[in-house]
């Protein structure tokens, strides 16, 4: 499968982007930087994201994303999340007043309307487009769900924001050929303390996550904090561990 990271950070400036992935050019993880880095007509290829958590810095271009799509032809994108996560998009982000609910309102040019939500029972695995997804439940601050994408025969995990987290890592465990799992180190380690209280990891905690996975597969840590980027970079090296890389804001072939 082709991955195309197109944010891989925790916060942005001019030369670093908000976390979102883009899987084969269809399926995208998190909306952090989608609109922003892709064209109108790449935008229209994509049929679904699946979001982890509401935090603004996963979704900020998701309601660009569906108000796009509402002035394409290419009919509704589906928006996965689990039930506690969509309640709070519905509530807080699609009610109305920040943005207008799209899936209510028809697109002149698709005759259906610009979205369509899904909720996900976490531990369910459904099937879309002949790819498997299965939304985990992790640690984070508020309700966030990694998920396994299982795709052509391979399967990447995305555990999206999390502290110290075990339920992912079972399922990643028993997962047939996992070719990669991209987690988070969002501060260095001499901040641990707010790691915790934030419900994120360091590159100590993140190596502590990596004794927990049994599989053979890269495991890159994402959503690194700007100003602590190299200083996150040389402690993952120095966990010594062959699996254990930084995540960077290119395309990935797995
Ligand atoms: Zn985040
Ligand atoms: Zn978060």
């Amino acid at each position: 499968m082709r991955l195309k990271v197109l944010g891989a950070y925790g916060a942005s400036d001019a030369e670093h982007n908000l976390t979102g992935y883009l899987l084969d050019d269809w399926l995208a993880v998190d909306a952090g930087t989608l609109t922003s880095k892709l064209s109108f007509s790449q935008q229209g290829r994509i049929q679904a994201v699946f979001i982890t958590h509401p935090h603004a810095d996963h979704i900020r271009d998701l309601p660009h994303l569906i108000h796009n799509r509402f002035s394409q032809s290419a009919g509704p994108l589906t928006v996965f999340a689990t039930k506690d996560v969509m309640e709070i998009l519905s509530r807080d982000v699609f009610n109305g007043t920040i943005w207008p609910d799209f899936s209510e309102i028809i697109s002149p040019l698709s005759g259906k309307p610009g979205v369509q939500y899904r909720a996900l029972t976490p531990g369910k695995r459904i099937v879309f487009n002949e790819v498997g997804l299965t939304a985990v439940a992790v640690d984070h601050a508020i309700p966030a769900a990694g998920v396994i994408l299982e795709m052509n025969g391979q399967a990447i995990v995305f555990p999206g924001d999390t502290g110290p987290t075990q339920e992912i890592w079972k399922r990643t465990n028993k997962t047939q050929n996992v070719v990669a799992i991209v987690t988070e180190a969002s501060f260095p380690n001499d901040q641990q303390a707010l790691a915790d209280e934030t419900a994120h990891l360091s590159p100590q905690t993140f190596g502590d996550e990596l004794k927990k996975i049994t599989v053979d597969a890269p495991v890159y840590a994402s959503h690194r904090k700007i100003p602590y980027e190299r200083d996150i970079e040389s402690q993952i090296r120095n966990l010594r561990d062959r699996r254990a890389r930084v995540l960077l804001e290119k395309n990935y072939t797995l």
